[in-house]
C-alpha cells in the first residue's frame, strides 16, 4: 500500500530506546556469546533497516529474519553481519543464500537432498551455511530424532555444498513462571547436541524470554527480538531484570471537530448515541492501517487527557469523544507518552485481547516511520 505521507498520521521510533536495550542485553552476557537481532517482520513494524543500523551499533553481530526475502533486504543495504533466516526456505532459494552469505535453517534431510541438487547446478558456488533446527517440544519446524539429526551431521560433514554453522531450538513457555516444560525442553536439546559429532560454531536457544529469565545451556548466541523494541515478552508476568524501554509511539491530529446533540450517533450501525450535547473530534487512522476494529471503546490522548473512541472503528477514520472543544490540528497519542499519562503498547494488546507481538506487526506501512536519532552518550 502507497505510504501515506502527507496525512498527519505517523510512528515515531526511538533509537535512542533500541540502542539502550539492545545494549543493556549485552552488557549481561558473557563476551563470547553473540547477540544475533531478530529484524523478522519489518523489525516488528519498526522498520528493518534503521533498526538494524542502530542494533549493529549497540553491539549486535548478526541478525535472524524469517525470509529469505528479508535477508536479501538487508544485503542490499550493504550490512554484511552474518544473518540467519529462522523459518524453513524453498530449497530452490540455497544458491542465492550461498552466493550471499546467508546462513538458511534446516529441519530434516530431504531438504538437504533437495538444495544439493539446486546447488549442484551452479558453478563455484560457495558453501551454503547451515544451522540445524532441533524441534524439542515446540511443535513447529526441525529434527526430532537423535539418530536421524546425527546421521544428518555426518551426511553434512561428507558434502560438499553445505557447512554446518550451528544448532538450535526454540522454546515454547520460556515467558512463563512455570518452568517444567522449559527444563524437559533443555533435556532434550542436550541429548540433540550430543548426537553432533563436532560442535558447530553458534549453539543457541535463547529468544527474548530465555535471554532474560533463564540460564542459558552451554549456548554462545542469541536471538534476541522483542525486548530490543523495549517490550516486555511475558507481558505482565514476569519483571525485566532491566528497564525495557518502549521504542514505537503512534500520533495523529485531530482533522475534524463538530459538536452532535442528544441522540445523534456516530459511525456505522449507528452504535454509539450521544447522551447530551458533545464534542466529536475525527482522527485520521483505521482498520486499514492496523488500528483494529476491537479498538472502539479504547482511549486515546489528547492535551495529556483520556478521551475514548465512540461508534465503531472505520477503515481510514476514528472518532472520538472530546471533553470540550478541541482545536482540529491538535496532537493525538494512539501509543506512547502525553503529558503526564501513556499508553503502552501493552495496555493496547490487553484491550485487543491479544500480545504486543500482533499489534505492532498490523501497523501497516500506510503509516510512515519518523526516527528520532540517537542521543550522545
Ligand atoms: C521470532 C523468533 C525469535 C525472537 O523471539 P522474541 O520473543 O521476539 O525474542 C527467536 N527465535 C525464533 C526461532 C523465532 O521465530
Amino acid at each position: 500500500m502507497q505510504p501515506s505521507y502527507l496525512r498527519p498520521t505517523y510512528i515515531e521510533v526511538d533509537q535512542q530506546a533500541i540502542y539502550h536495550n539492545v545494549h543493556e542485553e549485552k552488557r549481561r552476557l558473557n563476551a563470547e556469546t553473540a547477540l544475533f537481532a531478530v529484524v523478522k517482520a519489518d523489525a516488528y513494524g519498526h522498520g528493518l533497516i534503521p533498526v538494524a543500523r542502530v542494533c549493529q551499533e549497540a553491539g549486535a553481530t548478526g541478525f535472524c529474519v524469517a525470509t529469505i526475502d528479508e535477508a536479501l533486504a538487508l544485503r542490499a543495504a550493504q550490512i554484511a553481519a552474518p544473518i540467519l533466516v529462522l523459518g524453513i526456505t524453498s530449497a530452490q532459494a540455497a544458491p542465492v543464500a550461498a552466493a550471499q552469505n546467508i546462513s538458511l535453517t534446516v529441519g530434516d534431510q530431504d531438504w538437504l537432498d533437495d538444495a544439493s541438487n539446486f546447488l549442484s547446478e551452479v558453478t563455484d558456488c560457495p558453501q551454503l551455511k547451515i544451522h540445524f533446527a532441533t524441534d524439542t517440544g515446540m511443535g513447529r519446524i526441525g529434527f526430532t530424532d537423535v539418530v536421524a539429526l546425527h546421521t544428518t551431521a555426518i551426511f553434512v560433514e561428507e558434502s560438499k555444498y553445505f557447512t554446518l554453522e550451528g544448532i538450535f531450538t526454540h522454546f515454547a513457555t520460556a515467558d512463563e513462571k512455570d518452568t517444567i516444560y522449559f527444563e524437559q525442553q533443555v533435556a532434550k536439546f542436550k541429548l540433540m547436541l550430543a548426537a553432533l559429532p563436532k560442535r558447530p560454531r553458534y549453539v543457541h536457544v535463547a529468544n527474548s524470554a530465555t535471554s532474560l529469565w533463564h540460564e542459558a545451556c552451554q549456548c554462545n548466541m542469541i536471538r534476541f527480538g522483542v525486548a530490543i523494541y523495549g517490550l516486555n515478552p511475558s507481558g505482565h508476568a514476569l519483571a525485566a531484570p532491566y528497564d525495557l524501554q518502549p521504542a514505537l509511539s503512534l500520533f495523529s491530529e485531530l482533522i475534524f471537530v463538530k459538536q452532535i446533540h442528544a441522540g445523534d450517533s456516530v459511525s456505522y450501525g449507528a452504535t454509539y448515541t450521544a447522551q447530551n450535547d458533545e464534542w466529536i473530534g475525527t482522527i485520521p487512522i483505521g482498520y486499514a492501517d492496523g488500528w483494529l476494529r476491537r479498538m472502539s471503546g479504547m482511549t486515546v490522548l489528547i492535551k495529556g487527557q483520556r478521551c475514548p473512541i465512540v461508534g465503531r472503528v472505520c477503515m481510514d477514520q476514528i472518532m472520538v469523544r472530546l471533553p470540550e472543544k478541541f482545536a482540529v490540528g491538535e496532537k493525538v497519542t494512539l501509543i506512547g507518552r502525553d503529558e503526564a499519562d501513556e499508553i503502552t503498547l501493552q495496555e493496547v494488546a490487553d484491550y485487543a485481547d491479544t500480545i504486543h507481538y500482533e499489534i505492532v506487526c498490523d501497523l501497516h506501512d500506510r503509516i510512515p516511520r519518523h526516527y528520532l536519532p540517537r542521543r550522545e552518550d
